[in-house]
């Protein structure tokens, strides 16, 4: 079975259509057979099932499946039906009312408890669910249906793939290694005085020798990867808005992760003094009135670096020779609200990252994609010595836009770098350092970016997670340089001592 459309609804008139009836049941008879079904393949257009005349209505019922759906048929004719009995008739057309609109989908399973817009009811019988839209004219226009039809076989399909990581496929393995070390590297880390938990919620504060390790690693990817390759740093926003967040498709499900930013009302002194008054009084920060004195979120804090770059580019149409634009930014943190299990430095509410962007025609981007992976390997094989391989990996947004198909081509998707963690024991879950992907013209598109030449432009980026790879390098080599292989420790020079405490 397919998707099926019931719309039951009415043309307003300005008049009695009622001696117009003739030609509207002509007009309406050869509409079934002409533009109710072009676009569609035989025999799968909308019909118009059963209609009648009452005062100034003329209501109809209107079936359809997904080719030419119900609403569109409805707008479709409503200018040629205007035109016949305007003219003939001098009764006009005032609008449409939707007296209820029903769309069946065929689905194995219930999806559960939903709250969508413009949707009064869900059913679920027998492998269909039923929606009972509350939609008017202004919705049928802006095509309301077609975005709750495509939503739910969104949801329908995503439930095929229980969630994130469901294609993962491997691309390269390194060779086994000896570990010397065995310790969950952020405890020992903190027993060493590397660093201290932050007050808010995964968050640490590094100290000296953990930062030398992080600046490190930002060292060995500046040298060996960024310079040759040619890139240029810059520094990307770290308060990101709806809008770019809209644009970059991050808008569609990042809701539970996010950092939310709320900007003040006002910032009027005498708004905020009853606050300042109450905490010199009690000590106590009284958060129900700060939430009651600040405005809706703006947006959120950082969440995958590159989103903010883009309005930089947004609107501009690029000289053909300017392109591969490479560039990258380490100007700040990443915030996530992550899910439990944050005992530790590998997932983190606050995380320091270097993000890689380049944007080009598609062979430059998927030709980009290979330099990079060969510094990559460059830097994992012959300076951090690890044991290490990549993935193919299907991400999130093609995932959820039921783009899986072609990531499955090989060219547009996600490599995740993944590392094993020796404490966690043979078998244990390896740990995704970072990532290399190309997002196809996601972005470019998405933020209105053209190249002069004409030709399509796609994107791609990578996130260098330095807690990451200080968590797979410390968790296979351990604290100690003198475990460290010999072209680290050049490049790391001597570690400092930090701060003691009594
Ligand atoms: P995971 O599946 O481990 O949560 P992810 O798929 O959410 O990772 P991406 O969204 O691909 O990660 O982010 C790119 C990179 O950012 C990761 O490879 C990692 O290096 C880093 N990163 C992401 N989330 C965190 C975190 N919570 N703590 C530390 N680093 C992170
Ligand atoms: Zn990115
Ligand atoms: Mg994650």
């Amino acid at each position: 079975m397919e998707s099926h459309f019931t719309l039951k609804g009415s043309f307003k008139t300005s008049a009695d259509a009622s001696p117009a009836k003739d030609v509207i049941d002509a007009f309406f008879t050869e509409a079934n057979e002409t533009i109710l079904t072009k676009g569609a393949p035989e025999g799968e257009g909308a019909r118009i099932v059963e209609w009648d005349i009452a005062g100034d209505r003329i209501n109809l019922t209107v079936e359809s499946g997904k080719h030419v759906r119900a609403h569109d048929a409805m707008l479709r004719i409503r200018k040629p039906l205007a035109a016949i009995i305007g003219k003939e008739f001098k009764v006009g057309v005032r609008g449409i009312d939707v007296e209820s609109y029903i769309i069946e989908i065929p689905s194995e399973n219930p999806l559960g408890e939903l709250k969508i817009p413009h949707v009064s009811n869900i059913v679920y019988d027998e492998g269909v669910i039923t929606l009972t839209l509350d939609v008017g004219e202004a919705e049928l226009e802006k095509r309301v249906p077609d975005r709750i039809l495509t939503l739910m076989e969104d949801k329908i399909a995503a439930q095929s793939y229980g969630g994130k990581g469901e294609h993962w496929e491997i691309l390269w393995e390194s060779e086994k290694k000896e570990f010397t070390f065995s310790e969950d590297p952020t405890q020992e880390m903190v027993k060493q005085g590397w660093l201290k938990r932050g007050s808010s919620r995964g968050q640490w504060i590094h100290g000296a020798q953990s930062t030398r390790l992080f600046r490190t690693f930002e060292r060995i990817v500046i040298d060996e990867l960024l310079d040759p390759l040619g890139y240029n740093e810059m520094i990307f926003p770290k308060l990101v808005t709806w809008e770019v967040w809209e644009k970059s498709g991050h808008a569609k499900g990042v809701y539970p992760e996010i950092y939310y930013v709320c900007p003040p009302k006002t910032r009027d002194p005498k708004y905020w003094e009853e606050v300042s008054d109450y905490y010199k009084v009690t000590h106590e920060v009284p958060t129900a009135m700060i939430k009651d004195k600040i405005g809706d979120p703006i947006g959120g804090m950082c969440y995958a670096q590159c989103p903010p770059f883009w309005p930089f580019l947004q609107g501009e149409t690029i000289p053909t020779d300017e392109f591969p634009i490479k560039v990258f930014d380490r100007s700040g943190t990443s915030h996530r609200y992550e899910s439990g299990g944050i005992h530790g430095m590998e997932r983190v509410d606050e995380f320091h990252r270097v993000e890689i962007v380049w944007t080009g025609t598609p062979e430059q981007v998927v030709a980009h994609s290979k330099e990079l992976q060969e510094r990559y390997l460059h830097i994992f094989n012959d300076i951090l010595d690890l044991e290490w391989r990549k993935a193919w990996v299907t991400p999130w947004f093609m995932a959820q836009e039921g783009l899986d198909g072609i990531s499955e081509q090989g060219e547009i998707g996600t490599i995740d770098y993944e590392a094993p963690l020796p404490y966690r024991g043979e078998g244990g879950e390896w740990l995704e350092f970072q990532n290399v992907s190309v997002n196809g013209n996601k972005y470019p598109s998405g933020f209105n970016v053209k190249c002069q030449s004409g030709e399509e432009l796609w994107s791609g980026c990578s996130g260098v997670g330095l807690e990451r790879w200080a968590s797979a390098f410390l968790a296979q080599k351990g604290l100690d340089p003198e475990n460290w292989p010999e072209e680290f420790r050049k490049r790391v020079g001597k570690m400092p001592k930090g701060i003691r405490f009594l």
